[in-house]
């Protein structure tokens, strides 16, 4: 994440990689600086659909023995959270897709219920009303 955050729950990716070390582990696989910064590219409002994708996956993955999944970046493309990966299953590839597609619905600022619309730069992102029009330069 490149910008601040302003509440316990923030996206960075030390948070999210304590919480689970079998799926994001790619920031320290890169290893090089800067790296962690990059791999989270989305706003805060999304960290909720992240962290129960994230819960969801590892705990199916357990409980099924299913071929192990790694996220190797999370970005904002066209208003909507675009999850990279490797490995899984079709169930897992179902809660990766399924979590994308709910973002378009979730203001990416805040969390709350939101709309994909233009941008002024002419990018669609995934806003609610009181923060329409806001843009991130991640
Ligand atoms: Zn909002």
């Amino acid at each position: 994440m490149t910008r601040t955050c302003s509440t316990d729950e923030c996206f960075s990716s030390s948070v999210a990689e304590a919480r689970y070390p079998s799926i994001l582990v790619a920031a320290d696989r890169l290893g090089s600086e800067g790296a962690a910064s990059d791999f989270f590219e989305c706003g805060d409002g999304w960290f909720d659909i992240i962290d129960v994708l994230c819960q969801r996956l590892e705990f199916w993955i357990v409980q099924n023995e299913a071929p192990p999944l790694v996220i190797e970046r999370v970005k904002a493309k066209f208003g909507r959270l675009v999850i990279q990966y490797a490995g899984g299953n079709d169930m897992t590839a179902g809660m990766v897709d399924m979590a994308q597609e709910v973002s378009a619905r979730v203001c990416e600022v805040c969390g709350n219920p939101g709309r994909t619309e233009a941008s002024t730069g002419r990018w669609l992102i995934t806003r609610c009303a009181d923060h329409r029009g806001i843009s991130f330069s991640y």
